[in-house]
């Protein structure tokens, strides 16, 4: 019996459940686990990836196809187990995780879409290199006969000291090439025709060679190079059990003693840590994968990665170009980087015997996939470590309660620097006018008098909330989903937030005719024109950050290398002003509205707003003036958010948060699973709702619903929320439940989604 194949088809139709066995013929002898194979499946050609190797199947012998082709490269074996895992746990199909962790450009395609590229490269060789040192020594001889000049007899060697005639031009290449070393073709100055007559006379060696294309990047200052520096005592601790689980031997640690949250404020050195670390695992021969939260917003951090170990880091995320991309994963695959930096998806790094798995921020909402499967990367990142016997470092200044609960706890309590947190004064909101406190004002003239920089952090971007009309009261709304819309003035439109439809700003009311409207609330486009206005300097400029100023591929980046290099300012925009850069000279943070955050009926609204105002007093204050000061304009004075924000009370905060969600059993002490179902109609919604609803069974599982979700892009919407303490059988349930009502008449009438661990 020859080897069999099992192999997961890549397609996305759910009904195709593989895996599907085929025979390996001897040619086919070297297919691993992770292999990519070209296999005749019901009269076409798919693309499939080996899931297990067997030596029997059911499949009688001569129902048993053999694979047509073999695609190269395929991915290692580690993450077809994982993939496998994610589709159980995230209620997907294995093709549809399988797609996670293909390399790039490969797809369903049976041809690969991007390729190796490969140049003619140039490279003197030994006679090359004599040939110049003669001609240094002197021209040759007049009447001297020039070495076999038109057909090239190329051994300079047998010239002895004769040197062989060289154009002036020829002259010109050689010492290119010795000086240079190996050029691509195109760059050493001469035609093709002219490098192959000096190849030929084994002057130079022509030489098709592999070329990654490598991608650069905007480093907002990576302030410090290469040398690691010196470690303060609370550095060194935290170091010290990374570094002994990660030299410990096999099989002394369980997977829980390897899984570690570095708990420091910002700016106590957790990079630094991270990068020793890394070191550390290099050193022990293993490869790290770090994960940031984007990558538009850490270019330090790659940067500082970058600085301390140069080509052995890779980058990988969705700006870079196909090709680059694919190049960055070869050069994983192949071992020529033993690091690979990037967003959640570097989570499946082609990487092979991975010591360290790094989550910088792990509090970030972005570690989640918000597409079918939607896998969290942080749990990934545990059950990676896990396989493979890796420590798991989540690092934060506001890390999740579930991580204070799960992981083991270092802790770094002061900054490098030595200067203390920044205080933070709120401001009662409740009797303001205009969006600016006083108090916030009087502060933004101190720091323009100072000639330093402030960061204004606005929850909302566009002008103003929302648009109604003074006679009648109709407030402006999508026709697509039960929202408002939101002006944005510049472009003179009002737009959804949720789907994207704008439409002109509206000269005066449909249903009343009156011309008096309403502007509510304030976004960072406002709030911009009034710090403009309120400053009326044009020496103390202002930046606004948000999705409209940042649309384009690397607006971000640019927009932080802007604020970075001014000497004075003030950066307004939405949360990503308040996420992982440093900025020296700031010494001014203002949250506007800190309430907002708290009004959504999510049970991560306070870890959201104490994260929120914590990582904004992080950024003020970090260089050599210590004088940074925090303000918190807030409607909600006595929020317990809030006030332990302002305390600087990230461990009073996460006990408190803690008690709380164990009371009302919200994670980590229950699961949760939500199950949506959208339809034309919200009866139909309800309907498949209500029919899993009825289905779900598992122990300790908890349905709440059906109940009304707003609705988005023309669909009506229902929601379940699964609460669940035994997360396995619940999810396994759930995932039984879905696709059996999808396959009832309620069920085609409606579409459905389950998520677990929802944002
Ligand atoms: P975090 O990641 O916790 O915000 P960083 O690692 O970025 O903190 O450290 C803050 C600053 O202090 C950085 O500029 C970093 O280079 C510097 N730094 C970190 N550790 C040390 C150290 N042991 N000695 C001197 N400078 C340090
Ligand atoms: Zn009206
Ligand atoms: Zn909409």
């Amino acid at each position: 019996m020859p080897p069999i194949a099992r192999i997961e088809p890549l397609t996305t139709a759910r009904a195709l459940r593989g895996p599907f066995d085929y025979r390996l013929p001897p040619e086919l002898a070297g297919v691993e686990v992770g292999s990519l194979l070209v296999v005749p499946f019901g009269g076409r050609d798919l693309l499939g990836v080996v899931a297990e190797l067997a030596d029997t199947t059911d499949v009688p012998e001569e129902k048993l196809a053999e694979p047509r082709a073999v695609l190269e490269p395929g991915v290692p074996a580690e993450l077809v187990g994982l993939a496998r895992w994610i589709a159980d746990e995230y209620c997907s199909t294995p093709a549809r995780a399988l797609g996670l962790v293909l390399p790039p450009g490969a797809g369903r395609s049976t041809r690969p879409r991007v390729r190796t590229r490969h140049v003619l490269v140039a490279e003197l060789s030994a006679s090359g290199r004599l040939a110049l040192a003669l001609a240094a020594d002197g021209a040759p001889l007049p009447g001297e006969p020039a070495p076999g000049a038109s057909n090239g007899d190329g051994s300079a060697a047998g010239t002895a000291a004769r040197a062989p005639r060289l154009t002036p031009k020829q002259h010109t290449v050689l010492s290119t090439l010795a000086t240079a070393g190996p050029l691509p073709a195109a760059q050493t100055g001469a035609d093709h025709g002219s490098l192959r007559r000096l190849a030929e006379r084994g002057l130079l060696v022509l030489e098709r060679r592999e070329q990654r294309r490598r991608p650069v990047h905007a480093t907002v200052g990576a302030r410090n190079g290469g040398a690691p520096p010196r470690l303060t005592a609370e550095q060194e601790a935290a170091l010290e059990p990374l570094v002994a689980a990660l030299e410990a031997p096999d099989g002394t640690l369980n997977p829980a003693e390897r899984r570690f949250l570095l708990h420091g404020v910002t700016g106590s050195g957790k990079t630094e840590v991270y990068l020793q670390a890394a070191a550390a695992a290099l050193a022990a021969g293993r490869s790290v994968i770090v994960l940031v939260p984007e990558i538009a917003l850490a270019p330090q951090t790659v940067g500082r990665f970058q600085a301390r170990f140069g080509d052995t880091v890779a980058v990988l995320h969705s700006q870079l170009g196909q090709g680059e991309r694919y190049d960055e994963w070869m050069r994983l695959r192949r071992g020529e980087a033993r690091i690979c930096v990037g967003p959640r998806s570097a989570v499946f790094a082609p990487l092979t015997d991975v010591g360290l798995i790094i989550v910088d921020e792990e509090h970030e909402p972005a570690y989640k996939h918000e597409g079918d499967p939607r896998y969290d990367a942080r749990r990934v990142a545990a059950r990676r470590a896990h396989d493979e016997g890796a420590v798991l470092l989540s690092g934060s200044a506001t890390p999740r309660p579930e991580s204070v609960h799960a992981l083991r706890r270092l802790r770094i309590t002061r900054r490098v620097d030595g200067r203390p947190l920044p205080p933070v004064e709120i401001l009662d909101m409740r009797d303001a006018r205009h969006p600016l406190h006083p108090v916030t004002r009087e502060a933004l003239a101190d720091v323009r008098r100072a000639g330093r920089k402030a960061i204004v952090l606005v929850n909302r971007r566009g002008w103003s909330n929302f648009l109604s009309c003074r006679s009648c009261g109709k407030v402006w709304q999508c026709p697509q989903c039960d929202v408002a819309l939101v002006l944005h003035r510049s472009q003179r439109a009002v737009s959804c937030h949720h789907c994207g439809h704008s439409e002109r700003v509206p000269s005066g009311c449909p249903d009343c005719g009156s011309v008096s409207l309403a502007r509510h609330g304030s976004g960072t486009e406002r709030i911009e024109q009034e710090l403009i206005e309120a400053i009326g300097d044009p020496g103390f400029p202002v930046f606004r950050l948000d999705a409209d100023t940042t649309a384009t591929k690397g607006a971000i980046a640019r927009a932080l290398v802007r604020f970075d290099a001014a000497p004075a300012g003030v950066l307004v925009g939405t949360q990503i002003v308040a996420k992982g850069h440093d900025f020296p000279d700031v010494t001014l943070g203002v949250v506007l509205d800190a309430d907002q955050t708290l009004r959504f009926p999510d049970f991560r609204a306070d870890e959201r707003t104490f994260s929120l105002i914590a990582q904004l007093a992080g950024r003020a204050g970090r260089g050599e003036h210590g004088d940074g000061r925090v303000l918190v304009q807030t409607l909600a004075v006595e929020e317990r958010a809030i006030l332990a924000a302002a305390a600087h009370d990230s461990d009073g905060f996460l006990a408190g948060e803690l008690a709380r969600r164990e009371l009302l059993r919200y994670p980590p002490f229950a699961s949760l699973i939500r199950v949506v179902c959208s339809a034309e109609q919200l009866a139909d919604a309800h309907a498949a709702a209500e029919a899993v609803a009825r289905l779900v069974d598992a122990p300790g599982a908890q349905v709440l619903g059906p109940a009304p979700l707003f609705r988005l892009r023309g669909r009506e919407r229902s929601q379940l929320v699964i609460k669940a303490t035994q997360r396995r059988a619940a999810v396994q349930s759930v995932a039984a439940a879905v696709d059996a009502v999808a396959r009832t008449p309620i069920g085609r009438r409606a579409s459905l989604s389950a998520d677990v661990d929802p944002q």
